[in-house]
């Protein structure tokens, strides 16, 4: 192959996603619009025509905005690669460093704190316009800007050495460095995934162990019944930033925690907690969470080989405008531009997460009544304001979750 090939292929593979993701954009638009006038007859018992009418708006003002964002990024990439912004970086970080690894941890660095500064702008307007217009938005300004700077602390506190490791080994490991390295990730996010509940997480929201001594009672014989130990009840202000509400696990083995979001519980009453947390238990007796993490590992061995591969080839470097080739340089160009090439396997991940919502749906119907979750799922779509009428294919292509229709009728069958 000839860097001018690859350069066409790259550049056609970007307008190919581009596009598609621009057309089920305006397919759902239009699909919503048309929908706009009359709640889903599954719904009109429960949700009013206002209700529903906020949520089409306020979806299609999301879609509207992620449009843009796609046409953004799209610019940001081209002028980073072909535009000569990750070599410029390269050259401008030339001579300042005696070790190579120090001059490559300059240029990630340098590429990645420049990308995050220019999509700044569009996640402010996200929570701070869109957000704050539909009533969402709880967070004042010096918390969004907290977060960012404790959000950066500890990208660097684990990234950084993380990074050094990374490119360590891809300069010494010899041929099979990708290995080496897949290891090293593998370790890295198993560390995250044990520290994130009772390190990171705190960080950034207060954790109270849940009150409510009925709630408990049930919760507990709840969990007796589907055979769960866990080490503690959580409730979490997630109030201080986003009126959504939600309900988690995190950790691993004995150290399992639950957590509710503060506002889930002010609004579902006991009944439909227990339903929303029987569903959750579901992916965990169902070990959608074990699967899911295998998958992930088994995809990035297999990206970090096809790096391994490219990064030997000088058409990979100058066919997306770079001269001077190194192991950081090769790093930054395959996953700014894998995304290009790989949105092709999102439609495929969402069916295999939305295959694990209807497992975690039928376990949840098994252990408490079906309609309880039916319920507690209808108040949430109209607290959450998300549509009931999103685009067939556009919902196929991009949900982790089946439509609110398909789901209930499914629960209902039960
Ligand atoms: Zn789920």
């Amino acid at each position: 192959m000839t860097a001018t090939q690859f350069t066409l292929i790259f550049i056609a593979a970007l307008i190919l996603s581009t596009l598609t993701k621009l057309w089920l954009a305006r397919r759902h638009l239009t699909h919503i619009a048309a929908h706009r006038d009359a709640v889903p007859d599954a719904f009109s018992a429960k949700i009013t025509l206002d209700d529903h009418q906020k949520a089409a708006d306020y979806t299609s003002a999301k879609t509207r905005f992620s449009m843009w964002g796609l046409l953004f990024d799209a610019v940001i990439l081209l002028a980073f690669t072909l535009g000569g912004g990750i070599q410029a970086v390269a050259t401008l970080c030339d001579g300042w460093f005696v070790s190579p690894l120090a001059q490559g941890m300059a240029v990630l660095v340098g590429v990645l704190l420049l990308n995050s500064l220019l999509e700044a702008p569009f996640n402010w307007y996200r929570t701070f316009v869109i957000e704050a217009r539909y009533g969402f938005n709880k967070m004042t300004l010096k918390l969004y800007v907290l977060d960012a700077l404790k959000g950066m602390l500890v990208g660097a506190i684990l990234g950084l050495p993380l990074l050094a490791g990374v490119l360590w080994l891809m300069g010494r490991m010899g041929e099979y460095w990708w290995l080496y390295v897949w290891a090293v990730w593998v370790g890295f996010n198993l560390l995250i995934l044990f520290i994130y509940p009772t390190f990171i997480a705190p960080m950034f929201n207060k954790f109270s162990p849940l009150q409510d001594e009925a709630m408990q009672a049930r919760i507990n014989a709840l969990l007796q019944r589907c055979g769960f130990t866990s080490s503690g009840l959580f409730v979490m202000d997630g109030s201080k930033r986003s009126a959504h509400g939600n309900a988690y696990f995190t950790g691993f083995g004995k150290s399992k925690r639950i957590v509710f979001f503060d506002t889930l519980l002010e609004r579902l009453n006991i009944s439909e907690i227990e339903a929303v947390l029987a569903h959750e238990l579901g992916h965990f007796k169902n070990r959608h969470v074990l699967k899911r993490i295998v998958t992930t590992f088994a995809m990035s061995l297999g990206f970090l080989w096809l790096l391994a591969v490219l990064m030997q080839n000088d058409w990979f470097y100058q066919g997306l405008g770079v001269s001077s080739q190194s192991t950081a340089v090769a790093l930054l160009l395959f996953f700014m531009v894998l995304p290009v090439f790989s949105f092709l396997l999102s439609p495929v991940m969402s069916a295999y997460s939305r295959k694990h919502e209807f497992e975690a749906d039928a376990y949840a119907s098994q252990q408490t009544d079906a309609q309880d979750l039916v319920n507690a799922l209808v108040k949430l779509y109209q607290d959450n304001a998300s549509t009931l009428t999103p685009d067939p294919l556009y919902s196929r292509f991009y949900d982790s979750h089946p439509p609110a229709a398909v789901r209930i009728a499914q629960l209902q069958s039960h």
